[in-house]
């Protein structure tokens, strides 16, 4: 999500800067930042502290915070002897020109109302990525489900969708370049609506855009997974046979206390209904270990579940309290670290055997990847990823005139040899 807002946060200021990839060059500095846990935001703030001995050095130099530690902290910021310029919350990009004259004129800039309708729907986003085959399209902004842990309701404000016309008019264009995947974010792209356009219509527009365009979307709550999402997804060949749906919690009890509006036996439905409409369909989750009141039988009960789920790949944290939600006020952070980082470890240590057993499984079979670089470890191997979202690195053929048989953004079928417990090794037929 903050990728996407960056490559927005680019495009409003294109006309008064160029962008680096050598920080120590650079006029401005935008660091956007994430509040989901304390973890991120210690990291930041390490990353802050370079940037201020850089500014030292550097007197023009501006330092500007922006995204989710914008919004949750505001003046703070201003106040603290980090040394910044520049405050701005997620909703308000677009005062950055205006903030940026007064920060030439010697005066801080702070932004951080939060907006009803901000979707920045209009804004053509400067691609960052490096492959110039996948892009990220943001489809809405904010989140009110108001899961009892976390901080994102109140960093990026209420929930809104973004009209459905000037998506698919993205996608086209994304199409005419050369892009071969787009991924659709949100919060929670489920709950997606336009007036009549629901997510599942989205995605049959998006998917109608080009047969050789795959999608994929990020993230679904398990609350909102529709069957009508499910048909839609089985019925377009070119919507990826994945589906991340984090779970957090394998115990009812702790479901009920995250507030998730869903219990095990409803989230163990919602994977029946993904199996049976596309058995090769890849499931992935996020999973909080130690919430406030965790049992020993809770945790087991999240081992038991992903052990049920067979998950292919997962997200793994500790609970990080964060001011202001409801467990913060609420609940006890009552799990003693020794603890939750044991129980994360069990998890973990789970989780990787789950996706050995899952790639494994894979080995023999036959899948269309669409080639995204050359592998990092061997020059003459290359890297692709299956409809699933899973990695197959294979060696790509050379041709008489020496040039390789498959280039970046090209499909090619391979069939599986192999595998660790992090990849897939195949052979391209
Ligand atoms: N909107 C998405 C999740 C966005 S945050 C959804 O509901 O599925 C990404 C993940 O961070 C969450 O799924 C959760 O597993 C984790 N997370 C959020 N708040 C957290 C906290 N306070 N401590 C630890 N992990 C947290
Ligand atoms: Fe946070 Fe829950 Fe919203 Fe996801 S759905 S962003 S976990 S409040």
């Amino acid at each position: 999500m903050n990728f996407a807002d960056s490559e927005i946060l680019v495009s409003i200021l294109k006309d008064q800067y160029d962008t680096t990839q050598d920080y120590a060059q650079a006029d401005l500095i935008l660091v956007n930042t994430c509040s989901i846990r304390d973890h991120a935001e210690q990291r930041v703030f390490n990353r802050l502290k370079e940037f201020a001995a850089l500014k030292k050095k550097r007197p023009g130099m501006k330092l500007g915070l922006v995204g989710c530690m914008a919004e949750r902290l505001k003046e703070q910021l201003l106040d603290s002897d980090l040394d910044i310029d520049l405050v701005v919350g997620p909703d308000a990009y677009r005062s950055l020109p205006r903030l940026l004259s007064q920060v030439e004129a010697g005066q801080k800039g702070i932004d951080t109302l939060l907006s009803e309708d901000e979707t920045y729907e209009d804004i053509l986003p400067v691609r960052l990525g490096t492959n110039r085959i996948s892009a990220f399209i943001s489809i809405m902004r904010g989140c009110q489900n108001y899961c009892s842990y976390c901080v994102v309701p109140y960093t990026r404000g209420r929930e809104r969708s973004r009209d459905a016309g000037t998506i698919v008019d993205e996608a086209r264009s994304l199409v005419d370049q050369g892009y071969k995947e787009v991924t659709l974010l949100g919060q929670n792209v489920n709950s997606y609506k336009d007036g009549d356009v629901n997510f599942a219509e989205l995605m049959r527009r998006v998917a109608s855009v080009s047969p050789s365009l795959r999608i994929r979307f990020s993230t679904s709550h398990p609350k909102d997974l529709s069957d009508e999402l499910i048909a839609v997804m089985a019925a377009y060949p070119n919507i990826c046979r994945s589906i991340h749906l984090p779970v957090q919690s394998g115990s009812s009890v702790m479901l009920k206390k995250m507030n998730r509006k869903y219990d095990r036996e409803w989230y163990l439905d919602r994977i029946r209904a993904i199996r049976k409409a596309m058995p090769d369909c890849g499931i992935s989750t996020d999973i909080i270990a130690g919430f406030c009141g965790e049992t020993e039988e809770d945790h087991k009960q999240t081992l038991s579940l992903m052990e049920e789920v067979g998950y292919d790949f997962a997200f793994m944290f500790k609970y990080s309290e964060r001011p202001g939600t409801f467990a913060s006020r609420h609940y006890p952070d009552d799990i003693p670290e020794e603890v939750k980082l044991r129980r994360l470890n069990e998890i973990i240590n789970l989780q990787q055997h789950l996706s050995h057993e899952s790639n494994k499984r894979d080995v023999g079979k036959r899948f269309e990847i669409l080639v995204e670089g050359e592998s990092k470890k061997n020059k003459a191997q290359y890297f692709g990823r299956n409809s699933q979202n899973k990695v197959v690195v294979f060696d790509n053929p050379v041709l008489p005139d020496g040039s390789f048989r498959y280039q970046v953004g090209d499909y090619a079928v391979a069939e599986v040899t192999g595998c660790t417990p992090a990849t897939l090794l195949g052979r391209t037929l």
